[in-house]
């Protein structure tokens, strides 16, 4: 593993740790794997590639990182729900249809066009979710 993975998956551990929760070694190896992965992955893929690590114990920590926003559900048209580590704050993401590549994409037009919507919505708006799916350019080729 590389120092900057090494850092990021310090810097999780932290975050879990500051959340009051607890990081058991199990937990610290499900988020070096996350992190080693750099980007999308399973809950399946996940507990497949540590077999000596409970699968309920893959799935909770991952519901821990996606409620402290640490990871994105992306919605891809499949049987599984995916995941990536997130790096920033509210953004949406761009999915290649063809490698599964995802990257980050801020569109501040929109975030704001949603708001002025919001008034046409009837009831409270509490989040939205959108994925732009592409054919990325090394796909294009
Ligand atoms: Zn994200
Ligand atoms: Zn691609
Ligand atoms: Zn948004």
């Amino acid at each position: 593993m590389v120092q900057d993975q090494v850092v990021l998956v310090n810097s999780i551990v932290d975050l879990i740790v500051g959340s009051g929760n607890s990081v058991t070694n199990s937990r610290r190896r499900i988020i070096a794997e996350i992190v080693r992965k750099n980007g999308l992955f399973t809950s399946e893929e996940i507990t497949k590639d540590l077999p000596n690590i409970g699968r309920a114990t893959v799935y909770r920590t991952i519901k821990l990182l996606y409620e402290l926003g640490r990871i994105c559900r992306i919605n891809i048209v499949d049987d599984h729900s995916y995941y990536a580590l997130s790096s920033s704050d509210h953004h949406h993401h761009t999915v290649c249809t063809e490698c599964n590549k995802i990257e980050e994409i801020n569109i501040s037009a929109l975030e704001k066009s949603i708001r002025k919507h919001e008034k046409d919505i009837s009831g409270e708006l509490v989040s939205h979710n959108l994925e732009l799916y592409i054919i990325c350019q090394d796909c294009i080729k």
